[in-house]
């Protein structure tokens, strides 16, 4: 069977959905991609390099090099602030889509950047309603969303993750003590200041604990998965801070290592020489003078309490299911896994579900890396061409 008029949905636009439209536009398919906020990219466009002396291959650039592809390609149609409101299958599946309401990134100057690619984003969306004047590039909110109808023959689902809510733990002060920030703020940070710097007078901080497993293998929160990305990622941002400030001094607490790869032992026992690596999670962290903080652990060995103050806490939040996984399983008959990421159908190969025709992608389905959600979103691809019963 030829590709000829096959088309098909991808949902979500960021690594996963982007990867599955870009290998499916290979075999000269169309691709509708829906994306319901404005940009595309997902949670990894926003995260900055963390190169040293060398890449220490966090994956990030590989989000913006698919991007343009995706962007550049004349097969892949690109609906943004678009959501799927019903879908009706018989032979395909004929699907009415909606507009979606984005969050605007800075709610009182309705301005909100999109295909942003390091610091110059590629344009800017503007909710003209709240918006003074802005530059005539301007993409107007009121433009974008798709209220029309598709006709395809397979859907991807690749809406991704949340990051964890670390108010939860409250403990910790994130949102109330200014120097407390996630993993995701660090990337932010990092990508607007080109370095890391504290919130409170974007100076470098000097002393910088890392908590780990934050809403990861937590009993109580009933959070029992392995985020697997947070510990490459703080040891990297760890890395890049004492390549540019080698006196800063670092802590990175843990309740187990988690290995990312075959360059990960190497890493992690160099990382082991320029920082503490202390097996406990700690307790609680107070706010002291000068917006510095006091955290309290017990100590690993006797098990005594210790107080130690810090310029910097970071919590490296992992990854917890989608706030739509329950929406889209149940509009297109799909199960979710007893964690609430979407359940694959067969063990072997994860990106089919129990849906005939709809096939899952990227974190949707459990926790990955940036790699990891390349690679699954390319066997989804292949799987959707063997369902079309194309041969490669
Ligand atoms: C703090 C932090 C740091 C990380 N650092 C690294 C790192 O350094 N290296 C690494 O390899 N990995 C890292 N990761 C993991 C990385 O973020 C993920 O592997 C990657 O983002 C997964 O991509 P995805 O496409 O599956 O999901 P997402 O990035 O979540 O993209 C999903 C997309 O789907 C859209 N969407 C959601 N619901 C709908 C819907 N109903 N309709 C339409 N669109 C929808 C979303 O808006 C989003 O654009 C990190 C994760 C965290 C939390
Ligand atoms: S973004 Fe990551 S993978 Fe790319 S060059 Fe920088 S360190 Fe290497
Ligand atoms: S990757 Fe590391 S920090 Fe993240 S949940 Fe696993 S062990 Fe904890």
């Amino acid at each position: 069977m030829s590709t000829e008029n096959k088309k098909i949905m991808v949902i979500g636009g960021g690594i996963a959905g982007l990867t599955a439209a870009w290998e499916l536009s290979r075999f000269g398919i169309d691709v509708e991609l829906v994306e319901k906020t404005c940009f595309l990219g997902g949670k990894a466009i926003g995260f900055c390099c963390k190169a040293t002396d060398e890449c220490v291959q966090c994956g990030a650039c590989s989000v913006e090099d698919m991007l343009k592809k995706v962007v550049e390609s004349p097969s892949i149609r690109v609906h943004l602030a678009t959501e799927v409101e019903s879908i009706d299958q018989q032979k395909t599946f004929k699907v009415k889509l909606k507009k979606s309401s984005p969050a605007m990134d800075d709610a009182e100057n309705g301005l909100l950047t999109g295909f942003s690619k390091n610091n110059s984003p590629l344009y800017v969306v503007v909710d003209r309603t709240k918006a003074g004047e802005i530059s005539q590039d301007a993409v107007d909110l009121a433009d974008l969303g798709n209220e029309g109808r598709l006709e395809v023959d397979a859907v991807v689902v690749a809406s991704g993750f949340s990051p964890f809510d670390a108010g939860i733990k409250r403990t910790y002060g994130y949102g109330v003590f200014t120097n407390v920030i996630t993993g995701m703020d660090l990337e932010g940070i990092k990508r607007k200041f080109g370095s890391v710097v504290k919130p409170s007078d974007q100076k470098a901080p000097e002393k910088i604990a890392f908590i780990q497993c934050v809403g990861s293998r937590d009993e109580r929160l009933g959070n029992l998965w392995c985020s697997q990305v947070c510990c490459p990622y703080a040891m990297r941002m760890a890395s890049d801070v004492k390549f540019n400030n080698p006196e800063a001094q670092i802590s990175i607490f843990y309740m187990d290592i988690q290995n990312a790869g075959k360059n990960f032992p190497c890493f992690y026992q160099k990382s082991k020489e320029t920082m503490k690596f202390i097996r406990t999670i700690p307790v609680d962290v107070f706010p002291l003078e000068n917006d510095r903080l006091k955290m309290r652990y017990l100590n690993e060995e006797d098990g005594m309490p210790v107080e130690e103050e810090f310029d910097l806490v970071v919590l490296s939040v992992g990854i917890t299911p989608g706030p739509d996984n329950a929406s889209l399983a149940e509009l297109f008959g799909i199960r979710l896994n007893e964690d609430g990421f979407m359940a694959a159908n067969d063990s072997l190969n994860r990106t089919l579900t129990t849906h005939q025709g709809v096939f899952i992608a990227g974190t949707v389905e459990g926790p990955k890396t940036i790699a990891a959600s390349m690679a699954h979103a390319g066997q989804a691809a292949g799987e959707v061409i063997k369902y079309l019963g194309v041969s490669k």
